[in-house]
């Protein structure tokens, strides 16, 4: 009889600020969902964005985290000291010619863009970004040491792929829409990967196969399918868990200082209080 392999989640904070209640109760799902499936909870860090990020948010997470209950198995998956990784997934894409090079700012981007903006968070979507910069314009840019991003070339990409679904526990299956972000960056200027290139190679180098995080990442997982089908990845199931509000039906931000983890800590707040708060008060461990 074939056996499936056990189920693995993960919680994937970026330590740029402190952990509030709202990380509390993603992270309180995602080791809940692995528990109930017999399976395993992982905790990732996203560093990659150098200029927000912190050693000093990564050891209040492990803190926060354990102070929590948490339990999770060393070592940790640290973006950062995993490049090498994401240049590997970018050099397979650019063999494929799905990448090329941006060196337009968003203002340039702006100006060039005449077609009608599919918006996307307010931003307009960028196709062919290329045709818009003559060869020796790129040549001159280039020489001069410029820096530049790398996109992929959308219609190209979903020529390829074709029609793509996935399957999310709460919604059902759903089909992949990327068309609409246009010709998303890869690799940024200041940063040789993304977010959505990174969580995607990553979360299949770890073998996540129940994907869990909140409904504001919905739009991601339309690309993250994609980069599955161009990288031949496997595709995890997809939860994504409603966000907490506060008392004014706002969602809880890294502005709400008195919400974070650390906050509540220090006002006499336990564990278990915290649990109570976010709803998710099954045993997890050893934790309270
Ligand atoms: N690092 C992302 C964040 O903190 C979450 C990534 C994900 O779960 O896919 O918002």
């Amino acid at each position: 009889m074939m056996t499936s392999p056990p189920v693995v989640t993960r919680f994937a904070p970026s330590p740029s600020g402190l952990l509030h209640l709202g990380h509390a109760y993603s992270a309180l799902f995602s080791a809940n969902e692995a528990r109930r499936r017999g399976g395993h909870f992982l905790l990732r860090i996203e560093d990659i964005d150098t200029g927000r990020c912190r050693r000093e948010f990564e050891a209040a997470i492990f803190t926060d985290l354990a102070w929590l209950g948490l339990e999770w198995p060393e070592p940790i998956r640290r973006q950062t000291d995993h490049m090498a990784d994401y240049r590997a997934a970018l050099d397979r894409l650019k063999a494929m010619e799905l990448l090329y090079p941006c060196f337009l700012s968003r203002r340039e981007l702006n100006a060039a863009l005449s077609a009608p903006h599919s918006a996307t968070h307010g931003q307009a979507a960028v196709f062919d970004t290329d045709r818009s910069m003559s060869e020796s314009e790129r040549t001159r840019r280039m020489e001069a040491g410029e820096p530049y991003a790398l996109r992929l070339r959308m219609r190209q990409a979903l020529e390829l792929a074709g029609d793509l679904i996935w399957h999310d526990i709460d919604a059902g299956e759903q089909c992949a829409a990327p068309a609409a972000f246009g010709d998303i960056v890869l690799a940024r200027k200041d940063i040789p990967t993304s977010y959505h290139l990174a969580v995607t190679v990553d979360d299949a180098l770890q073998n996540i196969s129940l994907v869990t995080r909140g409904e504001d990442l919905l739009h991601a997982t339309h690309i993250h399918r994609l980069l599955q089908a161009l990288l031949n990845l496997p595709t995890p199931l997809y939860y994504h868990h409603r966000l907490l509000i506060d008392r004014s039906g706002r969602r809880l931000a890294k502005r709400d200082q008195s919400l974070t983890l650390r906050a509540l800590r220090e006002a006499g707040h336990t564990p278990y209080d915290i649990r109570v708060r976010v709803g998710q008060t099954e045993d997890i461990g050893s934790g309270h």
